[in-house]
Parts: C-alpha cells; structure tokens; sequence
C-alpha cells in the first residue's frame, strides 16, 4: 500500500476526507521522507517546522467542509526559494541574499494559506533561475532521486526532485526559460508554465519579468491543474496579471490537431526521438491528429532568450548592493578611502555567483548605448516575429508538440561550458518568449549506463488555453 506522502494531492485529498488518515498524518509521513532523504539529494535548503496550529486549522476545515473544502487544503508543498514566504529566509539559493527573511508573502502563498496549504520546505534552485542543472545554487547541487549520479535539471530543481521523491505532494516553482518543464523532465514529474500575467508575480524574486511565471511541479496532471487553480487570477500588486478565468474551457476541442515541428527536432537523442514517436502514436490511436508545421524563427529563440533574459536580470539585479537586502560587504575602515561603490563592488564580488555576474555582464553589455540597437532591439524585434509564427501555426494545429529536451538527464559536471548549458533550453524558452502557456508530461523512459531515466513531451497552447495542455496531457499521463 502507499504511504501518504506517495499519494497525489487528488488521491491524499480523498483519504483525508474519508478519514483514512489525518493532515497531522499526511503531514509527518512528508517530513519525514523529506529528513530522511535531503541529506542525499539537497532538494530542500530548508525543512520547516511543523506548524501544530496550521496543522490543526487544516483538520479542522475538512472535518467542517468535507468535499467544499478546497482541494490543498492539508496538503503539503514544496516552494522554491524565491517565492516569498513572510518570516522565513528566501535567498535564491544566493549568498547575496542568504539571510534574508521576507517581510512579506507572495501573492501565491497568500493564496495557497487561505486554502490552508502547508509548506514542507523552501526548496534549492540554480542562484537566482539561472542554470538549467540546479548546479549553480551556492548551497550545493540537489541529485536527481532517479539517478543520484545525475542533475534534476534546474532552475527548479530542488522542486521537481521532492515532488519526484515523495518529500511533498507537489511542489511551485518559477519558470523563466523552462525552469519547470526542463526538471520536471528529467525527475519524471509533470512541470507547468501557465500563461504569462494568469499568475501574480508580486513577492517573486525577479529574474526576467517579461518572462517570469510560477509555474507548478506535480505527479499527476489533474495535480497540476489544482496547484494552477489555487493560485490563478488577476492581483491589483501586479500590473501584469490578466483579468480572472478568461481562460478558455468550452471552446476547448475534444480531438485535437497536434502539430509537430519536424524540421527542429533533428539533435534530439534517437531514443528519446523513438518515445516521443511512440507517443505521438498514442495520441493518433486516441483519436487525435498529427500535423506537420514549420516554424523557421524557433531556431533564433535561444540567442534571443540569451539577450533578453540577461538584459533583464541585469536589471532586476541591480537592486543587490549591500545597501537594502541580504549581504553588506565593507572595506575594514583602516583601508581608508572607503566609497560607495567599494561597497557595491565588495558585496557583489562576494555575494553573486559566477552565473549571475556573467549574465549581469551580457545583459549590462546588450543595453549599453552603443550596443542596444545591434542586440537588445533586435531581440525584442525578433520576439514579436516568434510570437506571430505561433499565433500563425495555431490556426493549422491546436497545440504543438516536442519533446521537452534533446536527451534525459545529465551527470553533474557535464555541462561545464555555460553555452552547452544554455542548449538545454532549446525548446523551453519560446513559451516564455511568446507568454504561451506549456506543459511538460513524462512519456516514457530511455536507459543510459543500465539505468531507466524519463524523458517528457512538451506541449505549448495559445494564450490562456491552458485547458488545451490539461487535456492533451491526461491523454498521454
Ligand atoms: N535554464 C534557463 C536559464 O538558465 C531557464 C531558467 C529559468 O526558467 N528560471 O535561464
């Protein structure tokens, strides 16, 4: 029989009606995993305390509601380390930031705690979102569950990795360049990346705020939708949020037209290229429609990710500078000549990794005067070209699919070179450069030095059709 920690939120949300076990239950049988295995896969920089009167208040609320009760409620979750949880340290898996305590919760927490969810943990992440192995967090590397010898992908791995080992029942990451859909990937887990403004940034440590969404971290896709829903909608602290539920349901179609960029798939791995055949073989036996599309400016959506997203984090990251947050370095005052900028220079020289300080450099260079025409302008330019092509393949397919990286997970250490790192973002960034919802989903595995490891299937929908990517993905997971 499965222990409570290794049900879905939907399956633990039914036991804990029918009484077959308790939120105190549920509760301990996740800390517990979570104590017992971080010590070997870091997943979480920090196990919280259980809270005995959120504990309480959740058993309550189900005792009273019973079926209404929302469906988190009780339910324990993982939450990345730049999702800001009022009182507890959000560091970004940072050394600039590594105590600081947030003054206030994010928007989504504040949702998720009217739902009285609960928090195992803040989970580890590449420093900031950046990386694509959660091997740039300054508190260490967090191992794939699946083969400790591997990475769980990043940024959010610390997430994808204790939803894939049990710690929690799912989990909230962000997701800039596919920082959920790459990790969810590689642990087995489904990863989500909802339409960029159904989610409020407010209380998110910024990366790329043109790119940013939470996005979620499930082991089933009715799970993901849940952890959607609870924390979807319009929020008057974020001035890019949509309008509440103008997702569409109805229009949604029952068979679906899936179209396929075959002309971008030629690095993918031969046997992760067999699964993702096979799969599509299963979407046509289920009654739904394979069509070819071409889309022939995908192929600049890396290098313009590379500008737009370094571009902005050096902006966002500018705020770092050991006058407001997190670490201030100073010279010892005997240096004498102690300056403003010693202290900028200090702090960030100490503070930042090396990933964020290259990108802070690129994103500083790409906005320069001289160089903002030639790169940054032409980025932006060429993403609206992106996003046209999408709008255009939309009218031929319903949603398009790929698989969601080249080949399954890495060793550590094997992408040493930031270029070969940023390859791994190949078919992750264009949702997040055209604000169009996606969904990773495992769809089988392949074996490499004896060992079975996933591989998923990534679908994008149009503009907030994320009920489009619920459907299509329950007909594959
Ligand atoms: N791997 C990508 C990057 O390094 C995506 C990061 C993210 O989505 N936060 O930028």
């Amino acid at each position: 029989m499965k222990k409570p920690n290794e049900m879905t939120i939907v399956e633990a949300a039914k036991k804990l009606r029918a009484k077959e076990f308790s939120v105190r239950e549920l509760w301990d049988a996740c800390a517990a995993a979570a104590h017992a295995q971080n010590p070997e896969l870091n997943a979480f920089l920090e196990i919280f305390d259980a809270e005995q009167a959120d504990i309480e208040a959740a058993q309550r609320r189900i005792d009273r509601e019973g079926d209404t009760a929302p469906p988190l409620c009780g339910i324990p979750l993982a939450i990345k380390d730049n999702i800001l949880i009022e009182g507890k340290v959000a560091s970004a898996a940072s050394k600039i930031l590594e105590n600081y305590r947030a003054p206030y919760s994010a928007t989504v927490i504040e949702k998720l705690k009217a739902q009285n969810a609960l928090f195992v943990g803040r989970t580890n992440m590449d420093e900031f979102g950046m990386g694509a192995s959660t091997e740039n967090s300054a508190f260490g590397p967090t191992k794939n569950p699946r083969d400790t010898s591997r990475v769980p992908g990043g940024s959010s791995g610390g997430s994808a990795a204790s939803v894939a080992a049990h710690l929690a029942l799912g989990g909230y990451g962000t997701d800039t360049g596919g920082s959920c859909r790459q990790p969810s990937a590689y642990c087995g887990v489904v990863g989500f990346k909802p339409t960029y403004g159904a989610v409020s940034r407010y209380g998110i440590i910024a990366l790329g705020s043109s790119l940013d969404q939470v996005g979620e971290l499930a082991n089933s896709v009715a799970d993901a939708r849940i952890l959607f829903d609870a924390i979807q909608g319009h929020d008057p602290l974020d001035a890019t949020t949509l309008p509440d539920k103008l997702y569409e349901v109805s229009q949604t179609p029952k068979r679906f037209r899936v179209g396929v960029p075959q002309h971008l798939l030629e690095g993918v791995e031969p046997d992760v290229r067999a699964a993702f055949d096979t799969t599509l073989n299963r979407l046509r036996d289920a009654g739904h429609e394979v069509v070819d599309i071409t889309l022939p400016t995908s192929k600049y959506a890396l290098p313009v990710y590379y500008i737009v997203l370094p571009a902005e984090a050096s902006t966002n990251l500018a705020r770092y500078d050991g006058m407001r947050y997190g670490l201030a370095k100073r010279l010892p005052a005997q240096a004498g000549g102690k300056t403003l900028l010693d202290d900028y220079v200090e702090t960030r020289a100490a503070g930042f990794g090396d990933e964020p300080k290259r990108r802070i450099l690129i994103g500083t260079f790409v906005l320069s005067a001289g160089y903002v025409d030639a790169y940054y302008r032409k980025a932006e330019a060429a993403r609206v070209l992106l996003r046209r092509e999408y709008d255009e393949a939309f009218k031929k397919a319903d949603v398009i699919a790929f698989p969601t990286t080249p080949s399954p997970a890495f060793k550590f250490g094997a992408k040493s070179d930031p270029v070969a790192m940023y390859l791994e973002d190949v078919f992750t960034v264009t949702a997040n450069l055209t604000g169009m919802p996606a969904i990773s989903v495992p769809m089988g595995e392949v074996e490499r030095e004896g060992k079975k490891l996933p591989v998923g299937i990534h679908f994008t929908a149009p503009h907030q059709a994320e009920e489009r990517l619920f459907r299509i993905a329950s007909a594959v997971y």
